[in-house]
């Protein structure tokens, strides 16, 4: 299946020759070997295409990111539960400058915004006292859940540089019984997320393939999943995948649990995604069914880069204001009245 990359520190782990056979076949959708025909009829099922988003109109949050809105109208819907929201600054260059650049306090209260810094640094503030800055493939991971204060700008360096700077925010919701707890906040730098390699389809496609160029940061998901466990502790099941594919027109099949929603985001390059090959253009974010146990994605552009956002749906009702995100209008009224009476973030 995957094979850990000695650079970036992973544990042993067994080889696939060693593993079960049930372990082996997950990532095959169907295959060409023999020994995989004999197990035709448990192949695992691929995620279809529901819909096909493209690049929304630009937008810019503060007066630092100047972001596609990736989900357009269906952020905050049951339809891409547990994921709320998600913001992509494109790479863009930004002059030196000795004006603050970004989002100053404003709170949030009932999910977690996660950052990824790709190009340039992120600086990060909140009111439980954590104050950090990221580079390029950290990640922020903070909980709200109760109530934050929070500031977001570019790093004080960055902005007295300037340079090229690209990053993503997403949001995820917690759970009802998670909402009101303690807020938390996991800082997570490159080296600490597991690094797995893409598996071709088709054992015919591994000759044109170097796999140490075709891989998958494993942000957030299993071990019984990707063979190592993510690097962020998660309250429902999730996977965030950070994916580069340097090979065109190699088919790959990236394991997401099944009855667990994805959305397949085309950072840089193009892709064709399902058993159908139908393309998704770069900004452009394909959604898929529900059903199936992997995710079949082929790049039509070398050096094309993804995030995969997955996870199991979570069935309960969703009320979004502004920075809160509840499951009743009475909870973000509260919300509300808790933020005025300087309550939030204490
Ligand atoms: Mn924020």
């Amino acid at each position: 299946m995957f094979a850990a990359l000695s650079r970036h520190q992973i544990a042993a782990r067994p080889t696939a020759a060693k593993r079960s056979p049930r372990l082996l076949r997950k990532a095959y959708c169907s295959a060409s070997t023999a020994e995989s025909n004999k197990m035709a009829s448990k192949n695992k099922k691929c995620k279809e295409i529901r819909e096909i988003l493209r690049a929304p109109p630009r937008h810019w949050v503060g007066n630092g990111f100047h972001v596609f809105p990736v989900f357009h109208n269906r952020a905050f819907t049951k339809e891409m539960s547990p994921w709320l929201m998600f913001d992509y600054a494109a790479p863009k260059e930004f002059k030196p400058s000795y004006e603050r650049r970004g989002v100053g306090q404003h709170p949030h209260r009932g999910f977690e915004t996660i950052t990824i810094a790709f190009n340039g640094e992120v600086e990060h503030g909140d009111s439980c006292g954590n104050r950090d800055v990221i580079g390029p493939g950290d990640v922020q991971w903070m909980t709200a859940a109760r109530g934050i204060i929070h500031e977001e700008f570019h790093s004080t360096d960055f902005q007295q540089t300037g340079g090229t700077f690209e990053m993503a925010q997403l949001w995820l919701n917690l759970p009802a019984k998670h909402k009101m707890d303690a807020p938390k906040y996991q800082p997570i730098v490159a080296k600490d997320i597991p690094v797995v390699e893409l598996k071709v389809t088709k054992e015919s496609d591994n000759e044109k393939v170097d796999s140490s160029k075709n891989t998958i940061r494993v942000i957030a998901g299993s071990k019984e999943t990707y063979g190592v466990e993510g690097a962020a502790t998660t309250h429902t099941p999730v996977e965030l995948l950070d994916v580069r594919i340097a090979s065109p027109a190699v088919s790959f099949d990236v394991p997401i649990p099944d009855g667990h929603n994805t959305m397949v985001f085309v950072r840089r390059g193009g892709i064709t995604v399902g058993t159908e090959q139908k393309p998704v253009e770069q900004q452009g974010v394909a959604l898929m069914h529900l059903g199936g146990e992997v995710l079949r994605i082929a790049a039509t552009e070398k050096d094309t880069e993804l995030l995969i956002l997955a996870g199991e749906p979570i069935d309960e009702p969703i009320a979004a204001r502004g920075p809160f995100v509840m499951n009743t209008h009475e909870e973000i009224m509260q919300a509300n009245k808790d933020f005025m009476n300087g309550l939030m973030g204490q």
